[in-house]
């Protein structure tokens, strides 16, 4: 199985390998205990608790995921298993706090929910824009209204170009995420319980200028400034931190999960990706070269968390952020340049 979430290959980032305390975490069921009589408490309280966009569910609706939030010995918050899980079964699903399709799909994929285009794009599409942008359904142009109206009133061309140019696309996140702030749709400081990454220095003067070129974007429309007050160089910086190691690069598989495993079998989820996402409490989970749960896309940015295999109660999940049939050394460097951190799970500990 554990090959499946390996062609399942998705991007993600580092969280959490320290700092992060009781005291900093807003959310109520975080526990340091690995068992005890509360735990029936801490995980109904992921079921309702998970806010700020976040959405975490069963697919029974309210009973709520088998899980908790605690502290690892070593790799800081980690999502662990509050009772056996079998094999195969849904965790949870979590819906992203700000999605963005990738930028050369916007008339394939819908510009809300990531969903592929079925063929006739332009019945929903928006033309009051000069790029045209996909809409799968009125439920999604309406739910997109807040930020599509505060987007509208700005000429985003500079700082589309400037991205597009460079094949970067988080800051198609940030630019979302301010849009949705101004809109009062989620708060400025809605993505801080993420861990952010170390950004190196060199990293610096390109995403300065890609602030520039945001804030330029926003005082032309000429808003109310306490509106955009948000809106300095720090909490730029601090929202692509936390993007680059916390981003998940969405790929639909479309269909079932049946589907998904002969596809997987098959090798055929090459060119899947739809677009980008940041999630909550799909952030928490820790790496694992072989891992024992993972994430997956159906046909919009709606992830599902399942496990791989038959899950022990107070057993960590985890997930493989990188393709897990890489070799070692691809594993390493890769995980130790994108995210950040050298892997010592017990496969890479083996030598395999
Ligand atoms: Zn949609
Ligand atoms: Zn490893």
């Amino acid at each position: 199985m554990a090959s499946v979430a390996g062609a399942l290959r998705r991007w993600a980032l580092r969280r959490a390998r320290s700092g992060a305390t009781r005291s900093n975490l807003p959310w109520s069921f975080l526990s340091t205990s690995t068992t005890g009589a509360g735990n029936d408490a801490v995980s109904e309280q992921i079921g309702q608790g998970a806010s700020g966009g976040e959405k975490a569910k069963t697919s029974a609706g309210s009973i709520p995921p088998p899980i908790r939030v605690s502290l690892t010995d070593s790799a800081g918050r980690g999502v662990f298993a509050s009772r056996a899980i079998g094999a195969g079964d849904l965790i949870h699903t979590a819906s992203p706090v700000v999605a963005h399709p990738l930028p050369s799909l916007l008339s394939k994929v819908c510009y809300y929910c990531l969903r592929r285009s079925s063929g006739d794009t332009s019945v929903l599409s928006d033309s009051s824009c000069s790029s045209a942008r996909y809409f799968c359904s009125d439920e999604c142009k309406e739910k997109s209204k807040g930020f599509l109206e505060i987007e509208s009133t700005s000429s985003w061309s500079a700082y589309d170009t400037h991205c597009k140019e460079r094949g970067l696309k988080y800051p198609f996140l940030v630019k979302r995420l301010a849009c949705m702030v101004v809109a009062g749709t989620v708060s400025a400081d809605t993505l801080d319980i993420l861990q952010p990454a170390s950004l190196h220095p060199d990293m610096l003067p390109e995403m300065e200028a890609e602030y520039e070129l945001l804030k330029l974007a926003f005082v032309k429309a000429d808003p109310e400034e306490a509106l955009i007050s948000f809106l300095t160089k720090q909490w730029f910086l601090g929202v692509m931190a936390r993007i680059r190691i916390n981003a998940f690069r969405v790929e639909t598989v479309g269909g079932s999960y049946e589907d998904l495993l002969d596809l997987a079998s098959s090798s055929v989820v090459a060119d899947s990706a739809v677009g980008n996402a940041v999630y909550i409490l799909p952030s928490f989970y820790n790496h694992d070269c072989d891992p024992n749960a993972h994430i997956l896309w159906i046909d919009n940015m709606d992830a599902k968390l399942k496990v791989l295999r038959d899950i022990e109660p107070g057993e960590e999940l985890r997930i493989c952020y990188i393709d897990a049939s890489m070799d070692w050394e691809a594993r390493q460097s890769l995980l130790y340049h994108g995210f950040g951190f050298q892997c010592r799970c017990s496969r890479c500990l083996s030598g395999d």
